[in-house]
């Protein structure tokens, strides 16, 4: 959708025209899961995929929201009604980052928002984030708020993690405004010191195709919350500030000192995984993009081994890409369905992803949706 059509869809809803529209992209990692709430290393890429949203502001401090990908109704609220626990469904999203720039000691004022957004929702590719994003995006512009990306990609992670209650880290949102077009983000989330790192797979003859397996199991949420509980529990028992804290050098002491295996599993794993982004980043900076495939893979072997957080349909992905020629391949996001990750030269992409297709036929799943990954901007104003 142009910013023509979204300014004509904006004025069909609302009868006047936006202040102007913006997008923030989707994302999708390609090495250090787990991570970001242990204080840990990533490297995200943004997709093409975002949410785009028209807005115009209002003279009073109300919110009047609608999605395209909504249930056709316009949300409206007001001031006093944009506090956590208050707003219900999808708003909460958008509300929440109004709430936060609130919160923070912003005295933004109301707008009225169409969004539409071709991320698709609850596959692991963060379209809550850009939905969050494009929010914050657009009242920094509208309101001179004059702040840098970070900071709005932390504003972003409070909406979610206080105004809508997950307790995600700050990959996703960081991500979604700070992401180059053409290259990898190297985040530290400790320091949130952020390198850009160009991913030309093209030019080394590959491809990251992403597989939205469709599937999203009802663990999901609680399973989350409970390996990151899990994660603090190890590192307040080996007296460190976060697992980030522990080198690959540390880890089999660290191992022999925890009381059971199940924190021994998710130790290993987000040792193990910021390790991981490290040899990807330096696969990268040697110009070497292929060999980021035995890491990816695995990682998987990790999140499905040691952090369990994997499920059939997304080791059948990777066992099935990887079989077909795929240089390798990992679920990416929380886990329990969303997409995978896989690396392939351009001459293998068709023939694994329709490996993939007729697995999924075969297994009795719903067709996946298949697509190539390219290194997108991250949240802009886009008119
Ligand atoms: P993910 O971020 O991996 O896509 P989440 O469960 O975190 O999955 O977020 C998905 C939720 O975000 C949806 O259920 C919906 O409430 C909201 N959402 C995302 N995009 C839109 C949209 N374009 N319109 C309305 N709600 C959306
Ligand atoms: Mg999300």
């Amino acid at each position: 959708m142009t910013p023509n059509e979204l300014t004509e869809a904006f004025t069909a809803v609302y009868g006047e025209a936006p202040d102007g529209v913006w997008a923030a992209p989707g994302r999708v990692n390609l090495i250090g899961e787990h991570t970001d709430y242990n204080d840990g290393f990533v490297l995200p890429i943004a997709l093409p995929h975002a949410a785009r949203a028209a807005v115009r502001l209002r003279a009073d401090d109300r919110l009047r929201l609608h999605s395209a990908q909504g249930d056709g109704g316009v949300v409206e609220l007001t001031a006093d009604q944009v506090r956590p626990g208050a707003v219900p469904g999808w708003a909460r999203y958008p509300a929440g980052v109004v709430w936060a720039l609130r919160d923070a000691g912003h005295p933004v004022g109301g707008a009225d928002i169409h969004f539409d957004s071709d991320v698709p929702t609850g596959a692991g590719l963060s379209s809550s984030a850009a939905l969050e994003c494009v929010v914050a995006v657009a009242y920094n512009d509208l309101w001179d708020l004059g702040l840098g990306r970070v900071e709005l990609g932390l504003l972003a992670q409070r909406a979610e993690n206080v105004f809508v209650g997950v307790p995600c880290g700050a990959m996703d949102q960081l991500a979604s405004t700070c992401c180059e077009a053409g290259r990898a983000m190297f985040l530290d989330t400790r320091t949130l010191t952020a390198r850009q790192l160009p991913v030309d797979l093209a030019a080394a003859g590959l491809r990251l195709l992403v597989v939205d397996t469709r599937v999203k199991h009802d663990l999901a949420d609680g399973a989350y919350a409970e390996r990151r509980s899990g994660c603090e529990k190890a590192a307040g028992l080996l007296g460190l500030p976060a697992l980030r804290d522990l080198g690959p050098a540390g880890l089999p002491a660290a191992l022999d000192a925890l009381p059971d295996e199940g924190l021994r599993a998710l130790t290993r794993h987000v040792v193990t995984e910021n390790a991981r982004v490290e040899a990807a980043v330096e696969a990268m900076l040697a110009g070497d993009p292929a060999a980021l495939g035995p890491i990816l893979t695995a990682g998987h072997a990790s999140l499905r081994d040691d952090f369990r957080v994997s499920c059939d349909e997304t080791d059948l992905v990777v066992e099935t890409a990887v079989a077909a020629g795929a240089l390798g391949a990992r679920m990416t996001g929380g886990g329990f369905g969303g997409s995978v990750i896989a690396l392939v030269a351009e001459a293998d992409a068709e023939h694994v992803a329709a490996a993939v297709t007729a697995a999924f036929t075969a297994a009795g799943y719903a067709t996946p949706r298949v697509f190539t990954a390219l290194a997108a901007q991250g949240a802009r104003r886009l008119a």
